[in-house]
């Protein structure tokens, strides 16, 4: 690989021509659906992608993005933060209760509240640091054994607890469908359960589905390999 130095002008770095075409399919994708493009944001899931592979797209006018492990991100966001204050850091992928202060001293949003413990771990921390994340409740929609996810039928009772009996800032609810179906009817599902609950936003939808997420409420997309490109296949799970 050539050592040059990353350039200023990033309009032509793929990741940034990737994102300002993405932008376009889900703004037009919002429009057909009679929604305000402006109602959906697009986190660019960077995992596995390094510092240098990210900033062109940060330095293009990009400001969202989505890691789904603490470790990986403590290791190359701290010094792009510093860089770059309008960043926006969501956690997409699941936090382990012992990486909870470093989740927060990191991100501004959390999409994977997923047990009780780990909500009661959020509320503690959050209150000894003075912070008030914004998050999400991930629902284990396709009630598959081997996935995380609060279950359906317990969403009424997490998300009570975690707003009225811990007083955390559950701004919507987050799924990720199983592989080789059909998503709409999940995301239709999850749709009508934050309407259930007032809770206005919906983290649904990647690079595979993110207009039909779009076309059932999605406020957040998370897509990253139509972004960043295929990922190493052994680095691609969890
Ligand atoms: C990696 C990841 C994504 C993005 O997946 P793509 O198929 O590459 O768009 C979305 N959500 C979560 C939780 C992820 O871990």
């Amino acid at each position: 690989m050539p050592n040059v130095t990353p350039t200023l002008d990033s309009s032509f770095a793929p990741a940034a021509q990737a994102i300002s075409k993405l932008r376009a399919t889900i703004d037009n994708a919002a429009r057909s659906f009679g929604r305000d493009p402006a109602s959906v944001t697009l986190i660019a899931a960077s995992k596995t992608v390094t510092a240098e592979g990210i900033e062109p797209a940060i330095v293009a006018g990009h400001f969202v993005f989505g890691e789904n492990r603490v470790q990986e991100a403590e290791g190359k966001w701290p010094d792009l933060c510093a860089r770059h204050p309008q960043v926006e850091l969501h956690l997409i992928g699941p936090l382990q209760t012992n990486k909870i202060r470093a989740a927060l001293a990191l991100f501004d949003v959390i999409h994977s509240v997923d047990r009780p413990s780990l909500a009661e771990g959020l509320a503690r921390e959050a209150a000894r640091l003075g912070k008030k994340p914004r998050l999400f409740v991930q629902v284990n929609i396709g009630a598959e054994p081997q996935k995380a996810g609060i279950d359906l039928s317990a969403v009424d009772v997490f998300v009570d607890r975690c707003r009225n009996g811990l007083g955390l800032d559950v701004i919507g609810l987050m799924c990720i469908p199983p592989v080789d179906v059909d998503p709409v009817p999940h995301f239709r599902t999850l749709a009508r359960l934050a309407r259930q609950h007032g809770l206005p936003n919906l983290s649904m939808g990647m690079s595979a589905d993110f207009v039909d997420a779009i076309a059932c409420g999605a406020t957040h997309v998370r897509v990253g390999s139509a972004i960043f490109g295929a990922r190493p296949t052994t680095l691609t799970s969890g």
